[in-house]
This record gives C-alpha cells, structure tokens and sequence, in this order.
C-alpha cells in the first residue's frame, strides 16, 4: 500500500495514494524555488495529501512574479521547512521529495521530464525518459474543490 510521509518535526504530511503526476521540473519558477538545476515534483490529487497542522503553515506565493497565481508554497512557522505546495483552487497539492522531507531514496522515480526546452542553457536529458516543454500532454487536471 502506498504511503508517502513528509514534512518536518513540526508539521506531518502523509499521502496513501499514489501521486497523480510525478516528472523532473525544470521550469524557471522550481529553480528559483529549489536552487536546483532541475527538481522533482510529485503531484497528488489534493484530497490525498494531507496536513496533521495546516494552522502551523505560513503560505507564500509559489510564483514570485506571479503572487495571485493558485500555488502557494507552505512553509513551517517552527522551523521555516519547506512542507508542501498547496493549490488554492484545490485541484492538487505538491511534494518536492528531496526538499519537503519524504525518503526521496524510496520515492517513485519521476517517469518523464517537463517544461525543458532549447532556451536552457543545458543539455536536454537523454536519460530515456520522455521529454516535454510543459506538463505531459495526457495529464489531466483533477476537479478544484
Ligand atoms: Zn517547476
Ligand atoms: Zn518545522
């Protein structure tokens, strides 16, 4: 069964589904976000992820330049941890693995590459795995609550 736990001392995040999505971004927001080149990203279907203390979380915007876009990044007011990306519209909540304190070493592999394209300044991965300039085309977003 799956089980997917997060978070830091302060905060839990546990999922017992699946994620619904789960690539390397390597969009310009996640780098400025991460301070890595590319990042994994696993999407849930925001009913799955849950929070044990949203009341700990301090919400900013995921987007700098974009502040009334519906991703918020939720960080610990304990600790300033980075726990989880939550989505105002409620469609998906967001864990970034190796950042937001999952064990990254047992966590399903990204299975493809998003929001590369030629403007990057690196090579495009040749790890096998397929590579779009966006989300993958069949990815469909859940429903907003
Ligand atoms: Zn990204
Ligand atoms: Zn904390």
């Amino acid at each position: 069964m799956s089980d997917y736990k997060g978070g830091c001392a302060h905060v839990h995040t546990q999922a017992k589904a699946e994620p619904i999505d789960n690539h390397v971004c390597h969009c310009n927001v996640c780098k400025a976000v991460t301070g890595q080149q590319s990042t994994h990203v696993a999407f849930f279907n925001y009913g799955d992820l849950k929070v044990d203390h949203p009341e700990k979380l301090k919400r900013v915007p995921f987007n700098a330049n974009n502040p009334n876009g519906p991703l918020e990044i939720c960080l610990c007011t304990d600790c300033g941890a980075a726990i989880m990306l939550d989505d105002k519209e409620k469609r998906i909540r967001v864990a970034v693995p190796n950042v937001m304190g999952y064990d990254d070493a047992h966590f399903p592999k990204a299975t493809y590459h998003a929001f590369y394209d030629d403007t990057k300044g690196y090579p495009k991965p040749a790890d096998g795995r397929p590579v779009y300039e966006g989300l993958r085309p069949e990815f469909v977003w859940p429903k907003g609550a």
